[in-house]
């Protein structure tokens, strides 16, 4: 039977539902997908694609594996959304604590956007203060206080066609990441009205770009000695880092913690949680309130225990994913060596990128965002032509899953090797 093409009927605003997935950075059509299993995605005709995207983040185990999308019915029939608390939220609850020490009490959302903009909330009804520091570069959802300097392609301003009022302006200062200096000057003068600094402790929505040495722990000095409180970001590093990353690989201890991403599997579920002490200004106990009809719906809640079933009883997991973004990693670099262009490639765990600019790894947003775009709009087309599908902007990165296979990983560099030199050419 012939395959029909996509035909876009042009309702969708913007062609999509989120910006990122109409490619403008990179020109041409958009991808569109139509199925995905394990690590390939699907187009319309039927063509399966290597994906690196993995819908930017939760597919830790690559899509619908078994485990997470088999025996759905089953959940289902007991019911999809309560109006009222359960016993496996509860459950799921203790679970997540019981890996991340920092977080005491927490509260279901479903996506990071809601779980960031929660704990935000949390940390200014805590401190009674309004500011809040970020990072440039970085991205924590869309809601008005991150987009003022987002990473991600998200970037707004409080010009009024970006539906942002300006006075938001006036409670959200932005600081260079992994520059000290920069959060003392940001600060300066208004140290007494931090209420939190935000950030994502592994930064993945400028590309890669990992904290240098002293950075996280020296803002935690500085909104300790400003009597205010870290929030974590940690949407896209908790479980596709480890059960206690990012925080428990750098030893580091936030007030707050957002969660999302990878422990729904798939499915919308994500939380915030932190200090017992500080959970406290939350509604019923506080005045701060946070909400959800869907929160901590026993569907959603149900596949967070399948996804935290998959990675307890498989202790190897996390050495296989680190392997796998380290073939990646080497491979690329052998291709970038191969093509004479001296990029640097940064790898974490199963998250892997490299920048179209020579030297160092980009460490902040201006360093990210100077990079030759044309050759990475050249090298997305000619890798998705040869059947890998990356992210179709330079600000985000390659994610791997448990089901990338070593020869998944051996043909994305041998193609790599001819997008490269074409690329740059
Ligand atoms: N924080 C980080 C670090 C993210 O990468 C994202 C999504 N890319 C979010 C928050 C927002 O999550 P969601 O898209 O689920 O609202």
């Amino acid at each position: 039977m012939p395959v029909k093409a996509f035909e876009a009927c042009g309702v969708l605003a913007g062609g999509a539902s989120s910006p990122v997935r109409a490619g403008t950075p990179v020109g041409g059509a958009p991808f569109v997908q139509s199925s995905g299993r394990g690590a390939y995605a699907f187009d319309a005709t039927g063509r399966r694609y290597v994906d690196y995207v993995m819908a930017y983040g939760p597919l830790l185990f690559g899509h619908a594996h078994p485990a997470l999308t088999g025996g759905l019915d089953a959940i289902a029939a007991r019911g999809t959304v309560f109006g009222s608390t359960h016993e496996e939220e509860e459950r799921l609850a203790a679970r997540l604590c019981a890996h991340v020490p920092s977080v005491e009490k927490l509260r279901f959302t479903s996506t990071g956007t809601e779980a960031v903009m929660s704990a935000v909330r949390v940390a200014r009804a805590f401190t009674g203060r309004p500011l809040l520091l970020r990072f440039a570069g970085n991205y924590h959802g869309h809601f008005d206080a991150a987009l003022l300097g987002a990473g991600a392609s998200a970037a707004s301003s409080t010009d009024l066609g970006s539906g942002i009022p300006s006075n938001t302006s006036a409670d959200v200062v932005l600081a260079r990441y992994n520059d000290l200096a920069d959060v003392e000057r940001a600060l300066a003068g208004r140290e007494n009205l931090l209420a939190a600094i935000l950030v994502e402790p592994i930064a993945g929505n400028m590309g890669l770009v990992l904290p240098v040495d002293g950075f996280l722990n020296g803002l935690t000095v500085r909104a300790r000695n400003a009597g205010a409180l870290v929030i974590f970001d940690e949407v896209i590093t908790w479980l596709r880092l480890g059960l206690g990353r990012a925080q428990g690989m750098l030893g580091l201890r936030p007030d707050l913690t957002a969660f999302g991403k990878a422990m729904g599997g798939g499915f919308p579920l994500a939380a915030f949680g932190g200090r017992a002490e500080v959970m406290r200004a939350l509604s019923p106990d506080g005045d701060a309130f946070t909400g959800g009809t869907l929160s901590g719906n026993p569907f959603c809640i149900a596949i967070g225990h399948r996804v935290l079933d998959l990675i307890e009883r498989d202790p190897g997991l996390y050495e296989r994913l680190e392997a796998a973004g380290g073939r990646l990693a080497d491979g690329l670099r052998a291709a970038l060596h191969a093509a004479e262009f001296p990029a640097t490639v940064t790898q974490c765990g199963s998250m892997v990128d490299f920048k179209f600019r020579a030297g160092a790894a980009a460490s902040n947003y201006d360093e990210a965002s100077a990079i030759d775009r044309k050759a990475f709009a050249a090298y997305y087309h000619a890798m998705r032509a040869g059947g890998v599908l990356l992210a179709p902007s330079p600000n985000e990165l390659m994610f791997l899953s448990s089901e990338h296979s070593a020869a998944d990983i051996d043909f994305t560099v041998a193609l790599a090797h001819e997008a490269l030199r074409s690329a740059l050419r």
